[in-house]
């Protein structure tokens, strides 16, 4: 990897750290972040020198057209410390080459990989003490991108600024999740955004997800805006089935979002032995199996909660439990993938940088 050195990049240390204040055992996700931020910007058709420099907020023109037009990307990442201090990424070429797929697909210019990577690479040197040691902790990295340039005519901006924020996680638990499988609402369509990581898919979603709340439901499982029919993926997981010992999960595409957890979890489930199959799965199929009692599990992949069992869905105001299971595949491939992640197991991927 290309990696920026201290020289091509402005780095304004914080006078002081609110590290001393921060309760690391009790950490709601997403609330906190460290002491600086990477911020670098794209003007007269390239990009500027990135700068490392305090958290802090900023100033931007209200007709920025990231306020009108939602012209903005994003990318969930974390790091890992192992026990002899060492810091971990996972995968994070996949993080940029999928952060590269959405810029383009919104109109916005790549972010060079001495700038995604290797500013990465600077600002974890300075934030390594907000990576904190033991299996759960991990340091959230939100890299993103937004349209600065002004004017409120509807057309792609001439400006962007590209950022990292850092925030430090406990693992993510979410509490027991039962989902509402869609029949109304759409994540996606084809030709659409769906495989981007684009701001706009996201508040999409906050509204029917919403609605199943009230109901008592933590998320929506998608299905094909076309028919919907075919299970899709979650709000922020790619989602997985069990039935009977045969593992399933749906192939991406323009509306999927291509996961590194999905990928990961296909390739270990591979390497373990596990029957894993990536097709779709009807709507009907899944109900089928509620029914007959071969459906076994159920659980979201992603970033933030690694893998997320699901213990119940509703269908056309059906809900159909999950069963407890002992050998949960679930748990078993969630623990492989943290041992890697944590340096706990080898890596025999090369997954780990
Ligand atoms: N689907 C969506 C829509 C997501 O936002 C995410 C989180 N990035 C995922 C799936 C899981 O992707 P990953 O494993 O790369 O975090």
């Amino acid at each position: 990897m290309d990696s920026i050195t201290p020289n091509e990049i402005d780095i304004v240390r914080a006078s002081s750290s609110k590290i001393n204040e921060i309760d690391f055992e009790n950490l709601a996700f997403g609330n906190i972040f460290t002491d600086h931020m990477l911020m670098c910007d794209f003007r007269d058709g390239k990009w500027q020198k990135p700068t490392i420099k305090p958290y802090e907020p900023f100033l931007l023109d209200p007709s920025a057209k990231v306020f009108h037009y939602g012209q903005a990307i994003f990318e969930g990442m974390k790091a890992y410390k192992d026990e002899s201090d060492d810091v971990w990424l996972f995968r994070p070429d996949e993080n940029f080459r999928r952060f590269n797929a959405s810029a383009k697909r919104m109109a916005m210019p790549e972010v060079p990989e001495d700038i995604f990577l290797g500013g990465l690479h600077e600002i974890l040197k300075i934030e390594k003490e907000w990576v904190r040691k033991g299996k759960g902790n991990t340091l959230y990295i939100r890299p993103f991108m937004i349209a600065i340039g002004t004017g409120v005519i509807a057309a792609p901006s001439t400006q962007y600024r590209f950022m990292i924020i850092l925030s430090p996680a406990k693992s993510y638990y979410s509490g027991e999740v039962k989902v509402i499988i869609a029949e109304h609402f759409s994540r996606a369509a084809n030709g659409g955004i769906g495989a981007a990581k684009a701001a706009g898919n996201y508040s999409a979603q906050f509204y029917p997800t919403k609605l199943a709340n009230d109901k008592g439901f933590q998320q929506i499982i998608w299905t094909d805006d076309a028919t919907h029919t075919k299970l899709e993926e979650a709000g922020t997981m790619n989602v997985f089935f069990r039935i009977n010992d045969t593992l399933f999960t749906a192939p991406t595409s323009e509306r999927i979002l291509d996961g590194v957890t999905r990928k990961s979890i296909i390739s270990l489930a591979e390497r373990e032995g596990i029957d894993i199959q990536v097709r779709s799965v009807l709507v009907a199929e899944l109900v089928e199996a509620a029914k007959n009692g071969s459906l076994k599990e159920i659980f979201g992949a992603g970033t933030a909660a690694v893998v997320n069992p699901i213990v119940g869905f509703s269908y056309q105001d059906e809900y159909f439990e999950l069963p407890k299971i002992e050998n949960s595949v679930a748990l078993k491939l969630k623990d492989k993938l943290t041992n890697i992640q944590y340096k706990l197991e080898e890596d025999t991927f090369g997954w780990t940088v």
